[in-house]
């Protein structure tokens, strides 16, 4: 079992949000020590007090190649009062934001009227259960375990949680439990980055392409191992080779004579499409047009990395450089994280910027954050600055998982509805915190039913 720290990102990354697990279980039955095993270090706080309260925690966990959340609970504790009270509420959203529940019972107690009480809201739930007879330790406590049969929630799973005794049994009934992986996009060694060249025509798009392949000298056909599209362009860049995707019409230079602007446009949701990243060519001595942020807006949608490439820069002077910037102040105020870098196709100007812009721009885009670290600033920032009071209430975080990559994107699960404003301002403030210079990020919020 391995723990993932969230600091590398598989190529297997399921398109869907990460699977929930809710561990729940009366106090001092053993939750803690097990979720300790299955995320694999020991950083849920364990204590030998019964009814020592924790608030719910969520993990990062790994099991088969399959990436899940894993939500501590505090004990349930049905006719609780005050703070044990709190914490049983707690219990019952983990249970209802959970893709799959693990009941944790202590075997050498048996059944309760507890745990009878915590099956009848578990059963109104209507969530996958996995009943655990925890403390296991030894063969004996394990024949006793089937008498928890009796609870009507299926197999009993006899484990030893501080000794790690069955626990792989369980993970693999966990994972059985949960809903299909999405398939896998792709597997083995990735190939070159696949590189859009887009904007309107005659921003130099060719000319760029030209520009790179003669300036590296070795545009070549084929890298051992991939197949590349007959469209595609493989050019080195800064010691790396890169995929620049649907060149076939820049190169023939075909898009000139039908240059209407729907055949562009078509050229462009094609090539964004088949690429990881994104260069958006603007004129840099023209203003921004409404053609040109047709393109941005492309790319955008798509949900790929985005470098825009101001071209033509050896025609700047210091009055259009005064304009421009105003014109960017304005035009792009709604994608300010772009990447921006300042060339010239024509003189070779920075055109050497362009690769490790490219590199950020993809680092950022297939950035994970470890779920402890987003809840954590997650917590904070919402303490700091709460939603703003709607019908009475404030809709509140319970917790955060980041559902995927490429784009990044973020599931909050919430009280309640967010407003688009507040919204925003996470998303903000998440960039501010954890830097998604180049990429676009998703963030969605998923009331409570
Ligand atoms: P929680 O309140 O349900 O989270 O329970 P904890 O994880 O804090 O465990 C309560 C006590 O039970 C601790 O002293 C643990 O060391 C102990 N414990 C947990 N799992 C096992 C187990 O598999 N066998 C034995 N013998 N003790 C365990
Ligand atoms: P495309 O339609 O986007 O492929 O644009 P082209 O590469 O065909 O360029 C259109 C025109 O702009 C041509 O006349 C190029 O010579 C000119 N051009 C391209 N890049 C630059 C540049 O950096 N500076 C200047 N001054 N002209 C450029």
């Amino acid at each position: 079992m391995t723990f993932s720290d969230g600091t590398s990102a598989d190529s297997d990354e399921p398109a869907g949000p990460q699977p929930v697990v809710a561990v729940v279980g009366r106090p001092n039955v053993g939750k803690s020590t097990l979720v300790n095993r299955i995320i694999g270090r020991r950083q849920a706080v364990v204590e030998d007090v019964p009814g020592v309260t924790r608030d719910r925690v969520p993990y990062d966990a790994q099991w088969n190649g399959r990436r899940f959340t894993v939500v501590d609970t505090g004990g349930w504790e049905p006719d609780a009062r005050d703070r044990a009270a709190a914490i049983a509420a707690q219990a019952e959203i983990a249970v209802q934001t959970a893709d799959v529940v693990v009941f944790v019972v202590d075997a050498t107690i048996g059944a309760t009227d507890m745990d009878e009480k915590a099956v009848r809201m578990l059963r109104r739930s209507a969530k996958p259960v996995i009943l655990v007879a925890n403390k296991a330790d030894n063969q004996a406590v394990e024949l006793e375990a089937t008498s928890l049969w009796s609870l009507g929630l299926g197999e009993p799973h006899p484990i030893s949680a501080l000794h790690g005794r069955g626990s792989g049994d369980l993970l693999d009934a966990i994972l059985a439990a949960m809903p299909p992986a999405p398939p896998i996009i792709e597997g083995g060694p990735r190939g070159p980055r696949r590189v859009a060249l887009v904007g309107r025509p005659n921003v130099g798009k060719s000319s760029l392409l030209n520009r790179v392949a003669r300036e590296e000298r070795a545009v070549v056909d084929s890298v051992a191992g991939t197949t590349v599209d007959p469209v595609d362009s493989l050019v080195e860049m800064d010691g790396e080779i890169w995929q620049f995707v649907d060149t076939a019409g820049l190169r023939k230079r075909v898009n000139q004579a039908s240059g209407t602007e729907y055949y562009a446009s078509l050229r462009t949701a094609g090539a964004v499409e088949a690429a990881e990243v994104a260069v958006v060519l603007l004129d840099a001595a023209e203003v921004i047009s409404e053609q040109d942020q047709r393109v941005l807006t492309q790319v955008v949608e798509a949900g790929r990395a985005l470098v825009i490439a101001f071209n033509k820069w050896d025609l700047v002077d210091a009055d259009r450089r005064f304009y421009l910037d105003k014109e960017i102040d304005r035009e792009l105020k709604r994608i300010p994280w772009a990447i921006r870098v300042n060339i010239s196709a024509k003189t070779g100007r920075a055109v050497d910027k362009l690769a490790p812009a490219l590199r950020r721009a993809l680092a950022s885009w297939e950035k994970r954050i470890p779920t402890g670290a987003l809840n954590q600033w997650l917590t904070a920032l919402t303490q700091a600055t709460p939603h703003p009071v709607r019908g009475g209430r404030a809709p509140r975080v319970l917790f955060a998982t980041q559902a995927g990559v490429a784009p990044p994107r973020f599931v909050l699960f919430t009280t309640g509805p967010f407003d688009a404003g507040y919204q925003r301002f996470v998303e903000r403030k998440l960039r501010e915190e954890f830097g998604f210079e180049g990429s676009p990020v998703e963030v969605s919020v998923r009331p409570r039913k």
